[in-house]
């Protein structure tokens, strides 16, 4: 006997409060893949409240977004003044002098049947190889200011470049607005004063307007920002404070004058209590120290963000405050959180936008039929809670790897307790040379060896079956690949050249 199926009543109704970054991603993704007939979508967001502003820096996965869209990457980043990103240059994490680049793409060659890295780490105890960046195209691109991208010469290292965007944060959501709306997105102007909840079973039933409007849909985005209006303040889901891992609380940000053709690279160079960060795009350079207010007053954030930029500053120094950590639930009943509104970590690895791209495709993926099956939205919260758990604890590896002894700041970093599988992780590195990726974690071992070597952690064995490669054959093959990398990376346009001919902006 076939079985019935009780299929429940599709959404057809969705409405995205906030109109930053997270909210108008979110409308882009669903605009592009449900028709105007089968589900409304609608946004409203306050031009009066506006958005944070930041959140400029992105990584490789950010390409996957933009491909679903359809977008033209070079009208893309000719209308977000974006430039191109290889990596992230560490200054002065493991110790005050320390530099390092946490590279995109892969290291070295594959060898055999194991990773690149493990027989790095060999060379490097050999002595005859410092960084491992030595062995990274991202890397000698970027410190050569060069970019391109990657070739279709399957055997070269140019084949493997992995990169991602910085963009005018602005710019970027004024530019998903209009693709969203060609969509058939409609966008309401308004401050929303109140939130209706259904007396029943507690589910939102309208978010009310200053202007007297009531908007109701199925199905709600919390795309508010740090304010989460309605999973938190409507709906008061509850937040999870990583303060204790994650103790910087605060930003001040400016924007500068170019000095010169744009890195392919963010720089994260780290100060007494915290660290500052360094974007170029075409018009401009972003600028913003990120810090601890335990730990420093925020005149003195100021003075050290001001005397550390290159180019005269265009704009007055703006402050944010936040709390890193993220929801008790992402989604709760029909409404879920999307961008910060959902948690923060910290844009040290630039990963946030990142955040808001996953969760929109566990959104799609788990989308619920207008009975809200619980199952659905537990299944959401599961994968997402691991997702920030990876993140987060591959962020506090940057605190906690470091030497710095010079500041109260430093020495609470150094001492401080990690989550148990961050310490483990470090624990097999440093006693074997193995990393491992847990649970489809979004930084592999690519990343962990980067950071962790680059800050100062040492491994004191590696895998034993690297030494199955005769020796003097190793040599030589360590040896070829770097040349082929560096002659590679030789050979590549500079950035600034490539950025005028495929997608230069207009001036501004
Ligand atoms: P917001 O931009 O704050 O948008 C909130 C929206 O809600 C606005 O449209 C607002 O008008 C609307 N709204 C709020 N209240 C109401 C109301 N009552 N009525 C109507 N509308 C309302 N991420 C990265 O990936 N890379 C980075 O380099 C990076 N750097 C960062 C640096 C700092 C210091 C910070 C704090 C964050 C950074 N981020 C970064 C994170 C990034 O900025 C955010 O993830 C991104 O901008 C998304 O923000 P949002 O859309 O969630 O919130």
């Amino acid at each position: 006997m076939a079985e019935e199926l009780s299929e429940g009543k599709s959404i057809s109704d969705v409405l995205i409060v906030g109109g930053g970054t997270a909210g108008w991603m979110t409308a882009a993704a669903l605009a592009n893949v449900f028709s105007k007939t089968h589900c409304r979508i609608r946004l409203v967001e306050s031009d009066q409240i506006g958005t944070v502003g930041v959140g400029e820096a992105t990584i490789p996965v950010v390409l996957k977004f933009n491909q679903m869209l359809g977008i033209d990457e070079d009208d893309f980043l000719r209308s977000t003044q974006g430039t191109f990103k290889l990596g992230i240059q560490f200054v002065n994490w493991g110790s005050l002098g320390n530099r390092y680049i946490h590279p995109f793409g892969s290291y070295g060659t594959p060898m055999g049947s194991l990773s690149f890295y493990h027989y790095w780490l060999k060379y490097h105890r050999e002595g005859k190889s410092r960084d491992i960046g030595e062995f990274s195209i991202a890397v000698q691109a970027a410190l050569n200011g060069k970019f391109m991208r990657p070739a279709n010469m399957p055997n070269s290292p140019l084949s493997q470049i992995a990169y991602a965007y910085h963009f005018d944060a602005g710019l970027y959501a004024q530019y998903l607005r209009s693709f969203s709306e060609k969509k058939g997105v409609e966008r309401i102007e308004g401050e929303i004063v109140d939130v209706a909840i259904r007396p029943d079973d507690g589910f939102i039933e309208s978010v009310n307007l200053k202007n007297g409007e009531k908007l109701s849909a199925d199905l709600y985005i919390d795309c508010t920002g740090f304010r989460g209006l309605l999973i938190e303040q409507a709906l008061n889901t509850g937040f999870i404070d990583w303060s204790h891992y994650l103790p910087c609380d605060r930003a001040v940000t400016v924007p500068s004058k170019n000095i010169g053709p744009p890195d392919s690279f963010t720089r994260a160079t780290a100060h007494t209590a915290g660290w500052q960060w360094r974007i170029p795009l075409q018009h401009r350079t972003g600028n913003g120290h990120v810090y601890s207010s335990k730990y420093m007053r925020d005149e003195e954030a100021k003075d050290i963000l001001l005397k550390n930029i290159e180019g005269d500053t265009l704009a007055e120094p703006k402050f944010i405050q936040f709390k890193t950590g993220m929801r008790q639930k992402f989604w709760n009943k029909n409404c879920v959180a999307i961008g910060l509104s959902s948690g923060f970590l910290e844009p040290l690895e630039s990963t946030s936008i990142h955040l808001i791209q996953s969760s929109i495709a566990k959104l799609l993926a788990l989308f619920p039929t207008a009975d809200f099956v619980q199952p659905v939205i537990d299944k959401y919260n599961q994968i997402m809670c691991s997702e920030f758990i990876g993140v987060r604890d591959f962020i506090i590896l940057h605190y906690k790897a470091t030497d710095r002894s010079d500041s109260a700041f430093w020495n609470y970093c150094r001492h401080m307790d990690i989550p148990q599988n961050l310490a483990d992780k470090i624990e097999l590195y440093k006693s074997s040379g193995r990393l491992f990726r847990d649970n489809n974690e979004l930084f592999d071992e690519i990343s962990l060896i980067a950071v962790m070597h680059g800050q100062g952690i040492r491994a004191q064995r590696y895998h034993p079956m690297v030494d199955d490669i005769n020796e003097i054959e190793f040599d030589r093959l360590m040896k070829e690949i770097k040349s082929v990398i560096d002659h590679s990376a030789q050979a590549m346009p500079r950035h600034g050249d490539f950025i005028a001919k495929h997608c230069a902006a207009k001036f501004v």
